[in-house]
């Protein structure tokens, strides 16, 4: 199926400047927090190139400056090289989230473009409790890669995803003393496999989502952001991308997220959208771990 031409006059009714293509969810990796539940068995949906291509127009027309490819492990999908080259030829910025745990000399040489940068997890110094987290053998390869980029002099930013500080502190150490510049630290969000409950709720979100922001699923779905895809409001294979992004359910689902967050974290006396304006109010439980992910700041979006 083909993504439907966006007509002139909706192209820049949306302010949205970035977003997420989560292209797959097929993964090496089987990770025992893995938001959308990626592991080996996962596939690339039904988007062609052709279709991420055109999706790729149409947000460059409307305005998005930015773009991450997420997933599953986007160097496994068979064309994901080809969207993040089209979208670099768009002049966009682009973010490949991966586990580096396999790279490819052809993603190598496409993340040295101009415009390009490289985000990874990273779960502890531990190679046992990383792989513990990662249900494979895996930590070797993600260091030695990450310290791969570092020498290419490929931008990269590490997110450490750990609900235990003292581990994620160092965690953060061994980063740092092996050159690693831009990290963040996040807890296990409550989504996938990271969900004690099967059905997922608005109450691990920051509230940000959809605020400048989307997520495009492997087949099609745009929702708020990567964590929030029960909340569809639409299909790029069905509607151009500026048509859902400034529609009904759009703004319908980025308020409820924040009524229920700011219900959900907020002093009652609080200012409105306190959380997603952090800070606003010292003692609100800080929006500030909940960055999921553009590049030109410090989100982890893997979380
Ligand atoms: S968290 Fe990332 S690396 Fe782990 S299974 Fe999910 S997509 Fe793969």
């Amino acid at each position: 199926m083909t993504i439907t031409e966006v007509s002139p006059t909706a192209q820049n009714e949306s302010p949205t400047k970035f977003l997420w293509l989560d292209i797959t969810r097929k993964c090496q990796l089987e990770c025992a927090h893995c938001y959308n539940s990626s592991g080996p068995e996962g596939d690339h949906g039904s988007m062609s190139q052709e279709d991420w291509f055109t999706l790729l127009d149409q947000a460059a027309d409307a305005g998005v400056s930015a773009v991450q490819l997420i997933g599953g492990e986007v160097t496994m999908h068979p064309h994901g090289k080809e969207i993040a080259a089209h979208a670099l030829g768009l002049g966009l910025q682009v973010e490949v989230y991966s586990n580096l745990v396999h790279i490819a000399p052809e993603w190598w040489t496409l993340l040295q473009h101009e415009g390009a940068s490289l985000a990874t997890s990273y779960y502890s110094a531990s190679a046992r409790e990383h792989n513990t987290m990662t249900r494979r053998p895996s930590h070797g390869r993600t260091r030695a890669n990450i310290v791969r980029a570092l020498k290419l002099g490929i931008p990269l930013r590490v997110g450490i995803v750990s609900n235990d500080k003292e581990r994620a502190a160092e965690a953060e150490a061994e980063l740092r003393a092996i050159g690693v510049q831009r990290i963040g630290i996040d807890h296990i969000r409550p989504y996938g496999r990271g969900a004690a409950e099967p059905s997922p709720d608005t109450s691990g979100l920051c509230g940000n989502c959809g605020d400048g922001c989307a997520s495009i699923g492997p087949n099609g779905q745009v929702a708020p952001c990567v964590f929030s895809t029960w909340m569809e409001i639409g299909n790029v294979q069905q509607a151009p991308l500026a048509a859902i992004l400034s529609g009904d359910k759009m703004i319908q689902a980025t308020a409820a997220i924040r009524g229920d967050v700011t219900m959900a974290k907020c002093q009652p006396d609080c200012q409105p959208h306190c959380v997603p304006n952090n800070p606003c109010d010292p003692r609100c439980e800080p929006n500030a771990a909940c960055r999921p992910g553009t590049p030109p700041s410090d989100c982890q979006p893997r979380n």
